[in-house]
C-alpha cells in the first residue's frame, strides 16, 4: 500500500484548473505516442527529459514544455514535482518511469496525480505477486519449478527485474542449468546474488503475441487495442542458421528484446484473448484496488494446440504499444480512427473531465 495518500492526491487534483490540464511523462519508452495522443485530444503536454535526450521530442514536436533533469530518476525530486503540479499535470506512467523513478519513490514520495493505479505497479514488478494475480485470474501460465533439482522438461530460466530478457536461458536438466549459470556468471550477465533468485518455468514452445488492452473505468469495458510480437537478439538470428551449423558454432541463445512488430491473431483465438483480459481485470479489482485501470499487456505464447499461455504481464502501457502509434487493426475496429494507446489514455481523461469523474482515474 503506497504512502502517497490518495486523499492528498485528490486534493491536489481539486485545485487543478480542469480546463488547463497538462499530460506529462518521462521522455523514454512510449512517451512519443503518449504525448502525441494527448496533443491530438487537445491537451498541453510536458516531457521530463534527461539532459541530451531532448531530440526526439523536439523533432517530432510532441512536447509543449520541457523539464530537463540530469538523470531520469530526478523526476521524483521535489522541485520537478512542483513544476509538474504548477502545470496541472497528470503523469502517465510507463516502463521506464517505473524503472528510473523506482517503485518505492513512486509509492512513497511522488505527490503528483498519476493516471491508473499506482499500487498495481508493484504487482507486475515482483514475480510472486504477478503470479498470484494471474493464478487468481485463472489464466494459463507456464508451470513453475521451485528447485533446479526438479527440472524434468525444457525450462526457461529468468532473473528478477526488467532486463529485456538479458541473462535468460533454456535448460533441460539440473546439469545443464548449472553449466549455463556458470556461463552467465562468466559473461557477467548475472551476478552471484542473482543465482538464488533464478526463476525457473516451463519453456512454452509457440508463437509470441503481446496483447495490449485498455480497461476503461468510465465504460467498465476491456478494449483490445493492439498486438505485437518481439524481435529478440540473438535468438532470432540464431534460428536462421541451419541446425548443423548451430551445433558447430556453439553460440548460446539469448532473448534480449531489440524491437517490436505489429501482428494480428487468428480470429478464432480472439475469444480467448478477451476472456483472459476480462478475468485479469476482475481479479485486479479484488486484489489491488481500484484495479487494472487504463493500459495493460499480457505477454503470451500460443501453442500448436491453440492455447494461449501468458508468461508475463505489464500493468501499464507496454513498450509494444509503439507498434500502433497510428492505430492498429483492432483499434480501428473499435474507433474507426488511428487510435494509439497514448491517445486512448488522453481520450479517457478528456471524457472524465467532461463527466466530472477525473477522480476515478487518478491515484
Ligand atoms: P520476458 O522478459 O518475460 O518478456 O521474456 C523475454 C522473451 O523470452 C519472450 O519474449 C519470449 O521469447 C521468451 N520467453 C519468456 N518466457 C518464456 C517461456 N515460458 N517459454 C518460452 N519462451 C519464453
Amino acid at each position: 500500500m503506497s504512502k502517497v495518500n490518495r486523499d492528498e492526491i485528490l486534493s491536489i487534483l481539486a485545485k487543478y484548473d480542469k480546463n488547463d490540464i497538462t499530460i506529462a511523462t518521462l521522455g523514454s519508452h512510449t512517451s512519443l505516442h503518449i504525448l502525441k495522443g494527448a496533443k491530438k485530444e487537445g491537451f498541453k503536454t510536458a516531457v521530463v527529459c534527461e539532459k541530451g535526450r531532448e531530440v526526439p521530442y523536439q523533432r517530432f514536436k510532441v512536447a509543449d514544455e520541457y523539464i530537463i533533469v540530469d538523470k531520469f530518476r530526478d523526476i521524483v525530486n521535489e522541485d520537478v514535482q512542483e513544476q509538474l503540479r504548477a502545470m496541472n499535470s497528470i503523469v502517465i506512467p510507463h516502463g521506464s518511469f517505473v524503472a528510473y523513478a523506482g517503485l518505492d519513490r513512486i509509492e512513497n514520495d511522488f505527490n503528483v496525480p498519476m493516471f491508473g493505479n499506482r499500487d498495481i505497479l508493484r504487482w507486475e514488478a515482483e514475480r510472486d505477486l504477478e503470479r498470484q494475480m494471474m493464478m487468481e485470474s485463472d489464466i494459463r501460465m507456464p508451470l513453475k519449478f521451485d528447485n533446479s533439482e526438479d527440472i524434468d522438461r525444457t525450462v526457461m530460466v529468468k532473473f528478477p527485474g526488467a532486463r529485456g530478457g538479458k541473462g535468460y536461458f533454456v535448460a533441460s536438466s539440473k546439469e545443464e542449468f548449472d553449466t549455463k549459470i556458470a556461463n552467465m556468471l562468466e559473461r557477467e550477465w548475472i551476478e552471484e546474488d542473482d543465482v538464488p533468485k533464478a526463476h525457473i518455468e516451463e519453456y512454452v514452445s509457440g508463437t509470441n503475441f503481446c496483447i495490449h488492452y485498455f480497461y476503461s473505468v468510465l465504460n467498465d469495458e476491456v478494449e483490445l487495442l493492439g498486438m505485437d510480437s518481439r524481435f529478440e537478439s540473438n535468438i532470432d538470428g540464431l534460428v536462421r542458421i541451419p541446425a548443423k551449423d548451430q551445433l558447430d558454432i556453439g553460440l548460446d541463445p539469448s532473448y534480449v528484446i531489440t524491437g517490436n512488430h505489429p501482428v494480428v491473431m487468428r480470429e478464432s483465438l480472439l475469444p480467448q484473448v478477451f476472456d483472459i483480459g476480462d478475468k485479469l481485470v476482475e481479479s485486479a479489482k479484488k486484489l489491488v484496488k481500484p484495479g487494472m485501470n487504463g493500459p495493460f499487456c499480457l505477454q503470451t505464447m500460443c501453442t500448436d494446440n491453440l492455447e494461449i499461455v501468458t508468461f508475463e504481464m505489464s500493468a501499464r502501457t507496454d513498450g509494444g504499444t509503439n507498434t500502433f502509434m497510428n492505430g492498429s487493426a483492432y483499434s480501428y475496429l473499435l474507433f474507426e480512427e488511428e487510435m494509439s494507446m497514448g491517445q486512448r489514455i488522453a481520450r479517457e481523461i478528456k471524457n472524465a473531465i467532461s463527466e466530472d469523474k477525473v477522480d476515478d482515474l487518478i491515484t
